[in-house]
This record gives structure tokens, C-alpha cells and sequence, in this order.
């Protein structure tokens, strides 16, 4: 177990303490607890749902690698399923701070890659940045889903960005978590690559149409994907490197363990990710062996 989710249990009710215990030592914790797990939860513990959510926010900030700001996030994520995904803040030493990832997106990417197609409710231990509530406002559930922090009334995301801006407003029907895929294939055999172009078929890039995603293959011979998410703000667009990267957080393991890379993107759209991926990697580990591919 994460030593630091063994340390967030010293604060936690006793009433659900050991099932937490339990949960976490579970070889198939994934950083996710399921709809019955958390009724379960909710029986053991007495307490409401938006109480039990704020009770495990520390488990969700104890994933966060934070070496810059040591200022630990945690969110967790409903999905329409009605499991449960953690989510954390992230940052790279020696890369740009627009490649940081906040824990609202980390938990909705989770949610995202596991193959939720909207959320019904954030949980996070700080209120949402301005970035967050722009990130937020391109998914399937922008107009219903719900925001609560501690010690606050809930609110939904709309109360938090009143007169929003959105894709509507740039005539954009696709949003994020649709569960729309593309169909782009490569003729490329490397195993990575192909998982690669699997990420860029599940991206939502309707702006630039730079479908892009990322495979990363770690010591250990695990793989996790990233797909681009872009927002119609442009800027809180979320790179598929930062994808990847929080899925590997998620997982519980180490950045330090990457060793292969593989982005794909499309050479007609309007933007690339090549430079951004290249830099965060290098900043991570220049000895990653990285491919490009163009389809
Ligand atoms: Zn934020």
C-alpha cells in the first residue's frame, strides 16, 4: 500500500477504517472504489454521501506528487457508472508549469480512461481554479454535474462559472467523455505505437482536429495510455502525455519506472503535441526512447 494512504488512515473513522485497510491492500485496488463498495461505506460509517466523500479526500491526495508547491490535492470523481475514481495534482520539475496537472482533471481523466462517459459529482479538497471550472465545463455533464468541498453547501458547476463559455459557443457538438472513438489505423507493427493510435482514436480534439494520444511503457512491462482532451478555451486543454502520466499516478507508480514512449497525432490538424510531449519526457527522464508517429 501507498505508505501515505497507510498514514491518511491514522485520521480516519474507526467505524471504516479496516475496510479502507482492507480495500487498499487489495492487489486490485485501483484507485477506484465501486458503487457498492461505497454503499457499504456509507452503511459502516453513518455518515451522508457528501460526508463519506469528503472523508476519503485524503486517500485521493495522498497519490499527489507535488515537488514544486508540496501543496497536496486530492478529488474524487463519481461516474455515471457510480464508481468512484481518486485523483491528484501533479507536477514535473524542470518542464514547463502549463504541463502541470490539477487534481480535478487527474480524477477525470482516471475516470475518463476507465470508460466513464460523464461525471455526476467532484468531490476536492480545494476550491476548483478558474482553469478547473473552464476544464469541467467541456464534459458530457457540464450543465448538471455537481461540485462539493469541505465545510461548503454543494454547488454546481455552473454556480462556480456563471456565464461560462463553452463549445456551443464555437458551434461544437462533440464533448469531452462522449465515448466517441475515431477509426485512424497505421500500418506501423511496434506494439506501442499501435496502443498509441488506440489512445488517439478515444481523443476529443473537435478544435484543432489533432487527435492525438500517448502509450507509455514502464520497466515493469505495464502500459498506460493518455488521449488529448481539449477544451474550447484552448489553453486548459489537457496533452495526452499528462493523460498517460496521471494514469500511471493512479496506478500507484513511479514516473522513474517509464521507459518507452509513443505519441501519435495526425499530420493534418492544426496543432502538435510533438514539442510539448518531448520536453515533459526529457524533463522526466531524457533516456525515455521516444517515437513520433504521424498518421
Ligand atoms: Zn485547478
Amino acid at each position: 500500500m501507498n505508505s501515505r494512504l497507510d498514514a491518511a488512515l491514522n485520521d480516519t473513522p474507526k467505524s471504516i477504517a479496516d475496510y479502507l485497510r482492507s480495500l487498499f491492500n487489495s492487489e486490485n485496488f485501483d484507485a477506484t472504489i465501486s458503487a457498492q463498495q461505497f454503499e457499504e461505506l456509507l452503511v459502516l460509517s453513518g455518515l451522508s454521501d457528501d460526508e463519506l466523500r469528503i472523508c476519503l479526500l485524503p486517500f485521493a491526495a495522498a497519490y499527489s506528487y507535488a515537488p514544486i508547491s508540496e501543496f497536496y490535492v486530492g478529488s474524487i470523481v463519481r461516474g455515471l457508472s457510480g464508481r468512484l475514481y481518486f485523483g491528484a495534482n501533479m507536477e514535473f520539475i524542470g518542464a514547463q508549469m502549463s504541463q502541470t496537472v490539477h487534481a480535478e482533471q487527474c480524477g477525470i481523466s482516471h475516470a475518463w480512461m476507465k470508460g466513464e462517459t460523464g461525471i455526476i459529482d467532484i468531490t476536492v479538497n480545494y476550491s476548483p481554479c478558474g482553469h478547473c471550472r473552464q476544464f469541467m465545463n467541456e464534459l458530457t455533464t457540464a450543465n448538471e454535474l455537481k461540485v462539493q468541498l469541505p465545510e461548503r453547501d454543494e454547488m454546481s458547476l455552473q454556480q462556480y462559472l456563471p456565464d461560462s463559455f463553452g463549445p456551443a459557443d464555437l458551434d461544437i457538438d462533440a464533448r469531452l467523455m462522449d465515448g466517441k472513438t475515431k477509426s485512424y489505423q497505421t500500418h506501423e507493427s511496434d506494439p506501442l505505437v499501435l496502443k498509441a493510435v488506440e489512445a488517439l482514436n478515444y481523443s476529443h480534439a473537435p478544435y484543432s482536429e489533432n487527435h492525438s494520444g500517448v502509450a507509455l511503457r514502464l520497466a515493469d512491462g505495464s502500459v498506460y495510455l493518455g488521449s488529448y482532451a481539449e477544451n474550447a478555451a484552448f489553453n486548459p486543454s489537457l496533452p495526452p502525455l499528462q493523460v498517460a502520466l496521471a494514469q500511471i499516478l493512479m496506478a500507484d507508480k513511479s514516473f522513474e519506472q517509464i521507459d518507452t514512449a509513443a505519441l501519435a497525432e495526425l499530420s493534418a490538424g492544426k496543432i502538435s503535441n510533438l514539442d510539448g510531449t518531448q520536453s515533459t519526457l526529457d524533463a522526466l527522464n531524457p533516456d525515455i526512447t521516444f517515437t513520433y508517429i504521424s498518421l
